[in-house]
Formats: structure tokens, C-alpha cells, sequence
């Protein structure tokens, strides 16, 4: 496994590597989830490339980049053990050098859900995504379902700006109770912890809701809601039942939708989804 710092030095090993590349991208602290991607794309692929880069285009200033957790000694040993082939790894400086100023925007499905309380974000990560993609120059790039409206944001740029590789969205991986694994599960204390399973509680539901026929979103959205409101610890950051390709919120579920929620539990934010359809 090389560890590489710098982008001249991946477009060095690029011009070496013969067959498909993989690319997965993190911020590191790597979990089961993570590796779900990794061990996909080792599958799928001559060369694996994961990336870590706790990425600071993509946090508000209120946000947690100073105490975003890290572990580079773990990450690495999981990833060895993975056999992947590359971890790049760059410095702040090297991927936003003084005078740095271009940056992609992808509208319209990026005006909701995540942007309304994270304003900002998705330029972030479109533009390191993109970056990240010009310097690997991958076959095909994996993402998280856990991370939905970001799989469809990078899928809309992709297309778009004709970008010349494949984009893979691989199945949210759980912990045994249910939660959606994530680096920021470490914010949590047990009592937080054991809160936490609200999210898929109220995901189930909404599925339970839309497989017995129920095809008012309000009332499902509303379900949802009373929910997670039984639980103390648990404030509701938005709860969704939108188009699946769009985003936009819908008034009848007649056709493929995605079940999706933000709720603030202690320090942690948490997000998860579920497809219906
Ligand atoms: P992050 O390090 O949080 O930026 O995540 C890196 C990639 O891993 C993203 O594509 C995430 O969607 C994906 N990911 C994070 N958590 C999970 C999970 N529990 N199951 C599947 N993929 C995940």
C-alpha cells in the first residue's frame, strides 16, 4: 500500500496503473461503512484508491472541523487490510493553495434537506469530489446510500460536466440496533447512544406506513414526527418524504421516494434514509 501526499505523485502512479481504477473518497475515521465501499471497489477493480481528507470547504463555521474525529494509524491499518493499493492523503494547503477561487455548484437538488441547515456544503464537497476525481482520474468512484442527497448531487455533476467515469452508491451499513454507522457516533454518550435508534425507528415506520398503502407523505411525514418526538433526547432537524431523483417534497408517494431525516441528538447530528420504492 503507498501512502501519497502530494497530486503529482498520483498522477504519477495513474500514468503506471493499467486496467479499471477505483476511487473512495472519506474524511477518515474509518468504520464498517467505509470498508463496505473499500471491499466493493476491490472487487470491481485492477487498482483501489481511497482518499482521506477531512475537507474544510465542506464545514460551516459553526460546524466541527477542529474536533472532527481522527484516527490516520487505524485508518491505515483497515485499509492495508483491505488491500487497497493507495491512500492519498494531501494537506490542506495542497488541495486549496493560496489563491484557490473556482468552485462547482450544482443547483436545484442541493437547495434542500442538507443545504438548509448546512449552508455550503454541497459546494464543498462537489468541488473537492471534482478534484478529487481530476487528480485519480477513477473508473468508478464509490458513495454511501447513508449520504443520499450527496450520491445524487455527485451523480448530477457527473453528468453534467460529462465527467468520464462511473458512479457506484453502495447500501447503508448498521450497527446491530440499527444505526447508521458514522464517525460521528464517537459524539454520543450511551444514553445518547440508545436514543440514536430513533432514526431507523421512524424510517421503518415510514416504510411500514407506505407498504400498507399509505400515500399521503403529510401523514407519513407527521408519523414520522410524533415519533422521534417521544424521544426526549432527540430534535428534529427536518424529516422528508421526497422524490427520489429530485428532492422535492411530495404530496402523494406515487412513485419512487426516499424517506430521509436529520435529527440533532446531544452533540451529534445524525442523518439516515430509506428508500420506499
Ligand atoms: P465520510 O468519511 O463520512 O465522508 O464518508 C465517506 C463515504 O462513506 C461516503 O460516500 C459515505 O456516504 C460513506 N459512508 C459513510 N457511512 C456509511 C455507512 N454507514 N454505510 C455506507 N456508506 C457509508
Amino acid at each position: 500500500m503507498q501512502l501519497v501526499e502530494t497530486i503529482a505523485h498520483v498522477r504519477e502512479l495513474r500514468r503506471q496503473f493499467s486496467g479499471s481504477v477505483g476511487l473512495v473518497p472519506t474524511m477518515g475515521y474509518l468504520h464498517e461503512g467505509h470498508l463496505a465501499l473499500v471491499r466493493q471497489a476491490r472487487n470491481e477493480n485492477s487498482t483501489v484508491v481511497v482518499s482521506i481528507f477531512v475537507n474544510p470547504a465542506q464545514f460551516g463555521p459553526s460546524e466541527d472541523l477542529a474536533s472532527y474525529p481522527r484516527d490516520l494509524e487505524r485508518d491505515l491499518k483497515l485499509l492495508d487490510e483491505q488491500k487497497t493499493d493507495v491512500v492519498f492523503m494531501p494537506s490542506d494547503e495542497e488541495m486549496y493553495p493560496l489563491g484557490f477561487s473556482s468552485w462547482v455548484d450544482v443547483e436545484k437538488v442541493t437547495e434542500r434537506l442538507e443545504e438548509a441547515s448546512r449552508p455550503g456544503f454541497f459546494r464543498g464537497v462537489a468541488t473537492v469530489v471534482a478534484k478529487l476525481f481530476n487528480i485519480v482520474q477513477p473508473t468508478k468512484a464509490y458513495f454511501g446510500q447513508k449520504d443520499a442527497q450527496q450520491a445524487i448531487v455527485i451523480k448530477r455533476m457527473v453528468a453534467d460536466l460529462n465527467m468520464d467515469l462511473e458512479i457506484i452508491v453502495v447500501p447503508t451499513v448498521r450497527e446491530n440496533d440499527g444505526l447508521a454507522m458514522s464517525s460521528r457516533n464517537v459524539y454520543l454518550n450511551s444514553e445518547e447512544r440508545q436514543a440514536a435508534t430513533i432514526l431507523l425507528k421512524a424510517l421503518t415506520l415510514a416504510k411500514e406506513l407506505w407498504q400498507g398503502g399509505e400515500k399521503d407523505a403529510e401523514k407519513i411525514r407527521y408519523q414520522m414526527t410524533s415519533l422521534i418526538q417521544k424521544e426526549p433526547l432527540a430534535q428534529i432537524d427536518y424529516v422528508s418524504i421526497a422524490d427520489a431523483d429530485t428532492l422535492e417534497e411530495l404530496k402523494v408517494v406515487d412513485g419512487p421516494a426516499l424517506a430521509s431525516l436529520a435529527v440533532r441528538i446531544g452533540k451529534a447530528r445524525l442523518i439516515d434514509n430509506m428508500p420506499l420504492g
